[in-house]
């Protein structure tokens, strides 16, 4: 059998965009297909409300988790509220809806060995044929990207008592610091819990996950706050782009359709990547996704290689899709 597409990596670009196709082409016969036991793995992504369109906004709300009409930033002299929404998704949430809607066109526990643009293997020997195979396995080492990194590590807490935040805090520089930048990002998802990650903008992760833990543990008591459990914890280590070849990074993907992190769909300062997931999975909207509509025209029309584009902060684009694309089955 030949799938209409299959998506390789069902992390949040490719759950998008099966999720997207299933609800407005369901006749399609999509395939995700993904290493772990779940999709989304384990994060909390958040994003601000300018990010998206109202349209976007819509059709994602059944992955939001907790919305803040505002949010606070504070420096060493200064501090400011900011009136601009703020909204968070989790992988958990993400895939209980993405999964129960993709039913059996979505098979976890698959390790991809190799992904070619109309083919697939996997590690048990199985191959699979598609119109289109769109890659979306994560970050992608190349020689032709200069990288910094943003590395972080978050504890979603309980704390013994209400910890007295009405807003985010974006970022709280308030803190020592070390090498290179780092700050403190706090999300108050009820009255006495609360995501508190430290972040660190370096050229190289060098801070064990213990020192992150313990400048989590300082801060948490600098607030006066009182632990209680630590409910779940996350971690990454994301890619800021500090120059590259990136038409030479277009070309190692030698034709292969890409999303996410893999196509360089991320902002240059922060490595954050959901608006650009939304948008290109929201391009899946026509009745037929030609080239005008492809992850290849998403990402020529929206980023401007060599620079950092004002607009989407994002600072490359390497979106392919070969040929004409066609993927509803005529
Ligand atoms: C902890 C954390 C928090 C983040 N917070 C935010 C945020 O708040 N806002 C934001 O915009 N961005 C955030 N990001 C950055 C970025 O949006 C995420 O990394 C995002 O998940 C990237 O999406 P993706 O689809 O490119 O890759 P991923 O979501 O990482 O998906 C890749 C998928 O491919 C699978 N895979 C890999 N290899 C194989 C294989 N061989 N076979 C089968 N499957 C495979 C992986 O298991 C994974 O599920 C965060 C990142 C992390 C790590």
């Amino acid at each position: 059998m030949t799938y209409d597409l299959i998506v390789a990596g069902g992390g949040l670009a490719n759950g998008l965009i099966a999720w997207r196709l299933k609800l407005l082409r369901p006749e399609l016969n999509v395939l995700c297909l993904e290493q772990q036991a779940s999709i989304g793995g384990n994060h909390t992504w958040s994003f601000h409300d300018g990010d998206l369109s109202l349209a976007q906004h819509r059709w994602i709300v059944p992955l939001v988790v907790r919305r803040w009409p505002c949010y606070d930033v504070h420096f060493p002299a200064r501090s400011r509220r900011l009136s601009s929404g703020y909204a968070s998704i989790t992988s958990e949430r993400f895939a209980e809806v993405i999964a129960t809607a993709l039913g059996d066109h979505l098979r976890t526990g698959q390790r991809l060995t190799q992904v070619k643009p109309d083919s697939v293997s996997l590690a048990n020997g199985e191959h699979f044929q598609a119109r289109a195979v769109i890659d979306s396995r994560g970050v992608r080492n190349s020689d032709r990207m200069v990288l910094g990194r943003q590395a972080f590590l978050g504890q979603l807490l309980q704390l013994q008592a209400p910890h007295g935040l009405e807003a985010p805090i974006i970022m709280d520089v308030r803190v020592a610091q070390g090498q290179g930048y780092r700050f403190v990002y706090v999300l108050p998802f009820s009255a006495d819990t609360v995501l508190v990650e430290d972040t660190h903008y370096v050229d190289r992760q060098t801070l064990s996950a213990d020192q992150l833990r313990a400048h989590i543990a300082d801060y948490v008591s600098e607030q006066g706050w009182t632990l209680a459990a630590c409910l779940r914890e996350e971690e990454g280590v994301l890619p800021i782009t500090l120059a590259g070849d990136f038409s030479g990074f277009w070309r190692e993907a030698k034709g292969q359709p890409l999303s996410g992190l893999r196509a360089g769909l991320f902002h240059c300062t922060t490595g954050y990547s959901l608006p650009h997931a939304v948008r290109l999975a929201a391009s899946c909207n026509t009745t037929r996704w030609r080239r005008s509509r492809s992850p290849q025209a998403y990402g020529h029309s929206h980023i401007r290689p060599g620079a950092a584009n004002a607009s989407t902060g994002c600072s490359i684009a390497c979106c392919f899709w070969p040929g004409e694309p066609r993927i509803d089955g005529k």
